[in-house]
């Protein structure tokens, strides 16, 4: 079966795919002709998650699922959220964003976040929800160069150092999207392989 995850990242669409079995072939945006930027307008991660995977089916009858992630930070109520992206307003950019977050946690004390992914998926006219979240705390400064976003900051619980140190393969193993991915291609394995 092919399946259409609502993405442009090639990386993203390769690490799902190497998680699925080889009945369910997985397409990107590009493979279908999907050239429109999706808006994210929802103030939630499980409505901007349904929103991209509402455009798909309608637009384009595709099997399909997608993704949104944002960092909650628990002083902050939860921000930036579904906001992450653009925490720090535009040009949109993580070096700005983390900045913003260091600056807006300075005064205080506890510095607890977790990082939540919610999956929709739209298969045979269903819906399904799945989330991945990954606790930990924000650093008082940046370390280490890999991944993206937060990551610099992001330390998850039970290590000693932040997301930005590890290897892609280990972050996956223990990260929001990770969990939620694996979630995800579980249910296909048990419902369609
Ligand atoms: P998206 O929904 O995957 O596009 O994520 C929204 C925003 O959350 C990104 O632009 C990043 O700022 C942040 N973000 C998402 N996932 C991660 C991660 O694994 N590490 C660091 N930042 C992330």
């Amino acid at each position: 079966m092919k399946l259409v995850f609502a993405t442009n990242n090639t990386n993203k669409l390769e690490e799902v795919q190497e998680m699925l079995p080889k009945s369910i072939q997985l397409l990107g945006l590009k493979d279908i002709n999907c050239f429109e930027e999706i808006a994210e307008t929802e103030t939630t991660l499980e409505g901007n998650s349904k929103l991209k995977a509402s455009f798909i089916t309608d637009k384009f009858s595709f099997d399909c699922f997608a993704d949104d992630t944002g960092l909650e930070v628990e002083s902050l109520n939860g921000k930036p959220g579904v906001y992450s992206a653009r925490f720090a307003g535009e040009p949109y950019s993580s070096e700005n964003n983390m900045q913003k977050l260091l600056k807006d946690l300075q005064k205080h004390q506890n510095r607890k976040a977790q990082f939540r992914t919610v999956i929709c998926l739209h298969i045979a006219t269903q819906e399904f929800l799945f989330e991945g979240v990954c606790k930990g705390e924000i650093l008082t400064k940046k370390e280490g160069t890999e991944g993206f976003g937060y990551d610099p900051i992001f330390r998850p619980e039970g290590f000693s150092q932040s997301f930005a140190t590890m290897s892609s393969l280990e972050k996956n193993r223990i990260s929001h999207r990770g969990i939620a991915i694996k979630k995800l291609v579980d249910f296909l394995k048990d419902t369609y392989s």
